[in-house]
């Protein structure tokens, strides 16, 4: 990582496949893992660098060179991309820079998302520059105190009702397209009232589409999951009683990744924010030699961790969630 603006490393990912965003090409605009919450069911594992306070990471002109620069790759090779989406293993708006990267993104003639955790929308600055993108998906776990520390362990500066109240005044303003995401927990934030209270909010909110995800990749903490069927389907009905457009991010995304830059390089870096499973990582080396060979020289120089994950083997830049790790 680069400290006061410099030249940041290759952040600049994809596009990857995305179930709410088509093909997207993401940008990792924060280091590793600076984050205002350490959610236990995280992809990317527990926060080292837990902070409320918005900072310069990189140089927003390199982020938006190395963009333009990937763009044109993936144009010439007949790829298509339909959104830039900044989309950091941390969250995206401690970047003080944030509104200048957007910016940036806007004129490449492709639309911008973000995808926020919500923590910092009590910020006029904040709001002012996700204002920016046609795309803002805001996190929304729970609405009531106990839960949202439980499941999002906040930093301690944060108070939720502030949040919420963020996150309306966010809604009325912004003329683009606002999406909710909310992570059911087994357990932990899936009871009725919860869900209910929960559900009235964002009816208040109004957001385009209600987005509904279970921790299907390897989570921060060991024995968290997705809840039964029983409660899923609980989860819809109480949420879609009140709300036009309730939606479960349950599918599979794909496998379809595509390879921009050095090969090995290209996969860390989508790695650094999203774990992929085995079949992906195998398919995205197609072109070497041996791909499965490679995996395994990439696992056991340390470059890569394997993690299995309701039956599934996952390969993820970090330790994985059984080990005694740093943060959080
Ligand atoms: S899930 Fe997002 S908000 Fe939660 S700890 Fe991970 S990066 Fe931060």
């Amino acid at each position: 990582m680069t400290g006061a603006g410099g030249t940041p490393p290759s952040v600049v990912f994809g596009p990857v496949p995305s179930r709410r965003l088509g093909r997207s090409m993401g940008i990792n605009n924060i280091p590793s893992k600076h984050c205002s919450y350490s959610c236990v069911y995280c992809q990317v594992g527990r926060t080292t660098n837990m902070s409320v306070t918005r900072r310069v990471f990189y140089d927003p002109d390199s982020i938006l060179r190395e963009l333009t620069e990937k763009l044109d790759e993936v144009r010439a090779g007949g790829d298509a991309v339909d959104y830039v989406t900044v989309v950091p293993d941390g969250e995206p708006t401690l970047d003080i820079n944030l509104g200048r990267l957007l910016d940036g993104i806007n004129s490449t003639g492709v639309p911008s998302a973000v995808i926020s955790n919500s923590s910092l929308i009590t910020y006029p600055d904040v709001r002012e520059e996700l204002m920016r993108s046609s795309w803002v998906s805001l996190k929304a776990d729970g609405v009531r105190t106990e839960v949202w520390k439980a499941v999002d362990r906040p930093h301690g500066a944060l108070r939720l009702e502030n949040i919420l109240e963020g996150i309306m005044e966010f809604s009325r303003d912004h003329s683009g397209r606002l999406v909710t995401e909310t992570m059911l927990v087994e357990g932990m934030n899936t009871g009725t009232r919860d869900l209910e209270a929960l559900a009235d909010f964002l009816a208040k909110v109004g957001p385009a589409t209600v987005y509904l995800s279970v921790p299907s990749r390897p989570p921060a903490e060991p024995g968290i999951g997705p809840p039964s069927t029983e409660t899923l389907n609980r989860a819809y009905q109480i949420l879609a009683s009140r709300l036009e457009n309730v939606e479960y991010l349950t599918g599979y995304e794909g496998e379809d990744f595509s390879r921009s830059g050095e090969l090995v390089a290209g996969l860390l870096s989508i790695l650094a924010v999203h774990p992929m499973r085995e079949s992906a990582v195998l398919r995205y080396l197609s072109d070497v030699k041996d791909p499965e060979a490679k995996l395994g020289e990439l696992v056991r120089d340390g470059l890569v961790g394997r993690e299995v994950h309701l039956g599934e083997v996952y390969y993820l830049l970090r330790p994985p969630a059984s080990s005694d790790g740093s943060g959080g």
